[in-house]
């Protein structure tokens, strides 16, 4: 069986959180700060904020630009669900717009049509690594006084080109970039999240949310040569990264460029392979960004049917992924108002299926991926297999 994904976890992450716990501080403490400053070096980002995971980064993130009851949050549906339940967490409703009807990121047209006087953010998905037009959001963004945050679950990794130069995503170009460690992403500490951001009393903000909105945290009081009584000043949250998560997060630092450099590697034997497949399109890289390929997705001519390609995969020992889900689809969320067409995420989640890619992966496995991806839409493209 190949799998959709695979973490890339060795002994420099055992060992790692075997010394966290052997040190005898595990809680939020010494490595999370040393991964914090590590991330922010990767990146380029002034500020570095861990947190539990991404969806509560989402929610400090919206909570932080003034996202608060009775707004609206421009976003899109064509997203994984804690998008919609971190805006609805803050008491505002997403508003979808939808998304480009090639790629699966934002459609920048379409943001400023949805702004009303309510809208108070604009939260934009750097969706499966690919980087959203962040010039033509941010044009869009100035123009009517919005702050934007990117959700950079998955573009640990990415970059995207500015005015001739590279750089990584999560140096904020919008206000906030939040960040996923889930196992599924590029980088894990099994749950994680970090919040980065140019901007210093946001970053305090977040340090104070995340542990209860206190003010000093364990590790000033442990440290500390005097007496310190803490206190209370806002009402906040336990978002809180474990410094054994941490600990593995510095390890797999480490390994990101090796991981990225496999991940592209393996997505342009992808598409050169693909290019001449009939039947299948393979994603589309714009000149101006570099995409980790957290997942790779092909989208599917439409008489195909998803699910039974899927299934003629898996019974082949191949996992696959349908397109990215539409939130407003969802049984929890169909009472939020839909004010838009959403065609482009609605096709994108119907026709388009994500196919094994990770950092292991050998060229033989891509090529049993490859035949089989052929086979299973041979029966409707028999060129397919005679090319
Ligand atoms: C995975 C993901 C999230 C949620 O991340 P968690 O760390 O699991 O909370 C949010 N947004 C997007 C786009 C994601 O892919």
């Amino acid at each position: 069986m190949i799998p959709i994904a695979k973490p890339l976890l060795g002994e420099a992450e055992a060992e790692a959180a075997s010394a966290a716990v052997l040190s005898g501080w595990v809680s939020q403490g010494p490595r999370v700060a040393e991964f914090e400053a590590a991330f922010a070096a990767m990146t380029g980002a002034a500020h570095a904020c861990a947190v539990s995971n991404c969806t509560t980064a989402l929610h400090l993130a919206l909570q932080g630009v003034g996202v608060g009851n009775g707004d609206e949050v421009i976003t899109v549906s064509h997203s994984f669900i804690a998008g919609a339940n971190a805006i609805l967490q803050c008491g505002a409703t997403p508003i979808f717009v939808d998304i480009e009807a090639e790629g699966y990121n934002i459609d920048p047209a379409g943001i400023a049509a949805a702004v009303t006087a309510r809208t108070r953010a604009i939260l934009v998905v750097h969706q499966i690594g690919m980087p959203c037009d962040m010039p033509a959001i941010l044009a869009i963004a100035r123009d009517h006084g919005l702050p934007v945050i990117e959700d950079a679950a998955c573009a640990v990794g990415s970059e995207i080109n500015i005015d001739g130069n590279w750089m990584p995503i999560g140096r904020p170009l919008g206000d906030v970039a939040c960040f996923s460690f889930h196992p599924r992403k590029v980088l894990t500490t099994g749950e994680g999240g970090m919040l980065t951001t140019q901007d210093a009393a946001l970053d305090a903000k977040f340090r104070l949310w995340r542990q209860h909105g206190m003010s000093v945290s364990d590790r000033e009081r442990h440290g500390s040569s005097s007496v310190i009584f803490e206190s209370y000043p806002v009402r906040g949250y336990n978002y809180r990264m474990t410094d054994i998560q941490a600990a593995i997060g510095i390890a797999q630092l480490a390994r990101l460029p090796s991981i990225i450099a496999a991940r592209r590697r393996l997505a342009e034997r992808y598409h050169e392979a693909l290019a001449g497949l009939p039947g299948v399109t393979p994603p589309r890289e714009p000149a101006w960004a570099r995409s980790n390929w957290q997942s790779y997705a092909v989208r599917l001519s439409p008489e195909l049917d998803q699910r039974i390609v899927m299934q003629r995969l898996l019974d082949a020992g191949v996992a696959t992924r349908r397109g990215i889900m539409n939130m407003h689809r969802e049984e929890s969320q169909m009472d939020l108002p839909v004010r838009f067409p959403l065609n482009n995420s609605e096709f994108a989640q119907d026709k388009a299926i994500l196919i094994p890619l990770f950092a292991q992966m050998t060229t033989e496995d891509q090529d049993i991926v490859l035949g089989e991806l052929e086979n299973a839409i041979g029966a409707e493209y028999p060129q397919a297999k005679a090319g």
